[in-house]
Order: C-alpha cells, then sequence, then structure tokens
C-alpha cells in the first residue's frame, strides 16, 4: 500500500485529502516508481484549491513532478534501481501524478537523474528549474549574451523567478530582479540580482515604447508587467514569457515589435521535447552552487500540501517548496 494526496470533486468543490491504495489502481505505464520527493509548483496550487480548471478528470492526484527510484520496468531504458525525474506530460492534471509514494508512467516521461544530482536536489528545480533553463536557453538562442546589457527577471522571489536570477547570474549576465516583496531583497542579492525593483514601479501600464532598460527578460508574471518589460526592452533583445502569476493577459502594441526588432519567446515546459530536456537537467545538475539547494527550498510533508497550496497562490511563499512523500 502507498500514500497518496487526492482530489475529489463533489458540487463543483474541490476535496484534497489522504488516502492509501495498493500499485494495481495506478494508471497503465511501463515504469513503476518509488516516489522519494514531489514539489508543490504553482499549477498544483491552483489544481488543489479547484482553480484553473488544471484537473481533468477525479480523482486525481496532484503533482506535476516527482523523483525516484525505479521499482519495475518493461521499459529496457530503465533498470530496478535507477533514479529518475519526471516532470509535466500531464501528470497531476490528466494522469495520476508525484504528490504519493508511487506512481506508474510511460517510459518517455522519465530523465535518468544527471550527475551532480540527487532525488532532493533535483525536486528543488522540478518543473521550475527546468522551466528557467529552457528561459535561459532561449535567450540565448536569441544571441542575448552577457555582453549584450541587463536581464530583468520578475516574479523573483518565486520558484521560477529565485532559479532564473542565480542561473543567469552564474552564467554571467547581470540581473535585475522584480519583487512585490520588500523585504526579499537580501535574498535576491545572494541569489545574484545586482539590481531590485519594486514590482508596483513594473505594474503601471505602459506606453507603446519607453525608455531602453533590458537585453532580454524572464517573464513569469503576464499582463501589465510584460506589456511594460516589452516596451523597455532594448532593440534586437529578447523576453522569454513562461507565466501568468500576475495575468493570463497581455495589453501590448505591435511598437516593440516593429521598431525595435523584439523577440517574445514563448516557453513550455510541460510538452518540452526529450533531448531539449536532457540537455537543460544537464545543464542544471552542472551550473549551481551546492548551497543553493536549501537556500531556495523549504520541505514540507504531503499532510502539509492543502494549506501551503493556498499560502503560495497568495503570493507570500519564497523559493521552491518540497515534499517528502515519507514524511509524517
Ligand atoms: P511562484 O508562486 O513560486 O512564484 C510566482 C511569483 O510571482 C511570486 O512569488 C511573486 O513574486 C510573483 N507574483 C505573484 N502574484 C503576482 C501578481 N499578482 N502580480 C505580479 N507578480 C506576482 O510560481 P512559479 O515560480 O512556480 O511559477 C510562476 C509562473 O510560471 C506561474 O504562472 C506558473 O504557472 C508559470 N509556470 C509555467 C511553466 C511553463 O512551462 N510555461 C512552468 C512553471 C511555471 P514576487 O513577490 O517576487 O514578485
Amino acid at each position: 500500500m502507498f500514500k497518496a494526496l487526492v482530489l475529489t470533486q463533489s458540487d463543483d468543490t474541490i476535496q484534497a485529502a489522504l488516502d492509501e491504495f495498493s500499485d494495481d489502481v495506478l494508471p497503465q505505464g511501463e515504469v513503476l516508481v518509488d516516489i522519494a520527493y514531489s514539489a508543490l509548483n504553482y499549477k498544483d496550487a491552483l489544481a488543489i484549491s479547484g482553480m484553473g480548471k488544471i484537473v481533468k478528470s477525479f480523482p486525481m492526484v496532484p503533482g506535476i513532478d516527482f523523483t525516484g527510484t525505479v521499482l519495475a520496468s518493461q521499459d529496457a531504458r530503465y533498470r530496478v534501481g535507477d533514479e529518475v525525474i519526471a516532470t509535466g506530460w500531464g501528470l497531476g492534471e490528466k494522469y495520476w501524478g508525484g504528490l504519493a509514494q508511487r506512481a506508474r508512467v510511460p517510459g518517455d516521461w522519465l530523465v535518468h537523474m544527471p550527475r551532480g544530482l540527487d532525488a532532493f536536489s533535483a525536486m528543488v528545480l522540478g518543473t521550475a528549474g527546468l522551466t528557467a533553463m529552457l528561459c535561459v536557453s532561449r535567450l540565448r538562442e536569441a544571441d542575448v549574451t552577457p555582453a549584450s546589457g541587463q536581464i530583468l527577471v520578475t516574479g523573483a522571489t518565486g520558484a521560477v523567478g529565485s532559479i532564473a536570477v542565480q542561473l543567469l547570474s552564474r552564467l554571467g549576465y547581470r540581473v535585475a530582479a522584480v519583487t512585490g516583496k520588500a523585504d526579499m531583497a537580501s535574498y535576491l542579492q545572494s541569489l545574484g540580482a545586482q539590481q531590485i525593483l519594486a514590482r508596483d514601479t513594473m505594474s503601471k501600464a505602459p506606453r507603446p515604447l519607453e525608455t531602453q532598460r533590458w537585453a532580454g527578460a524572464v517573464d513569469v508574471v503576464g499582463g501589465d508587467v510584460l506589456a511594460r518589460v516589452l516596451a523597455e526592452t532594448h532593440y534586437g533583445g529578447a523576453v522569454a514569457a513562461c507565466g501568468l502569476a500576475g495575468d493570463y493577459r497581455l495589453e501590448t502594441t505591435v511598437m516593440p515589435f516593429i521598431l525595435r526588432n523584439i523577440s517574445l519567446l514563448g516557453v513550455d515546459s510541460v510538452y518540452c521535447p526529450p533531448s531539449r530536456r536532457r540537455a537543460a537537467w544537464q545543464e542544471l545538475s552542472e551550473r549551481l552552487p551546492e548551497n543553493f539547494y536549501t537556500q531556495i527550498s523549504q520541505t514540507i510533508s504531503l499532510s502539509e500540501v492543502p494549506a501551503t497550496a493556498k499560502a503560495l497562490l497568495s503570493g507570500d511563499i519564497r523559493g521552491r517548496i518540497v515534499v517528502d512523500v515519507r514524511a509524517d
């Protein structure tokens, strides 16, 4: 038997409760994994709180991320005892996810644990780390280099934002960080941010073009913040957009694109192809300092997940929430 957090729906309300199951209730799949850690992502918090129509069928085990050890495998690429990472692919949305002690998934959804990471550190990264790395890769592919100028990261104390600030700074970029948390300047500086901007200075709707300030940006917020970032990006710059923590809408004009040659780059981690995913995990395993993983994370148990999900949606959480699925 294994423990899982399960979402059920009655009268349009979502209930989250711990329950116990046997392996035979797990979905079909080639690889059975003994989960060590999962995480609480923004999308998981939406799912658990019944917002955003994330969950496609009930009952559902939420959790878009997990790490663990292979217990049984019909896929020749994975052997019993291999350490693996899973993120995205509809886990916790369409398929039973990682906020449990066991999962069964197709082998194509797994990545072998790269050297330099372990089950805990890989979950400190998880979907947030993969997304931050994909954003940075998109900027590099658009020729935004450390010599191009300053890079702006929005929602900087959140999970994707914290990892993006640290990664960019380790890669030699000068980083400016936007935050709504006035007391978090020293945290952001410790991750490598050289300039901190208060969120309200960036959330005012912009004119079509503003003074050019940023060579590039990683945006997790959307809405007016993203519109302002676009209006303030240098000629030839690029903005990687991956989130909607502020607003899913984007009201802008074509001016930054047609007068400043700016690129708006979409980033999705959920269905990111396996080869790009493996390359991103490999680079993540090489770039981050050892103390980073404890610096940005806090660890909770499965039973603490529902209350923490509420705090996360209210924007009160800093960094990354790792879930130890064996802890009481
Ligand atoms: P977090 O909740 O950890 O961080 C979001 C941060 O955004 C907050 O910490 C806060 O940072 C800022 N924020 C919160 N509310 C608002 C608001 N109303 N207006 C402006 N800023 C706000 O979430 P994640 O970092 O995990 O995810 C961030 C976004 O990226 C989410 O929308 C998520 O869905 C998306 N995402 C997308 C992925 C993809 O594949 N495209 C993958 C992963 C995440 P601060 O206080 O510092 O300003």
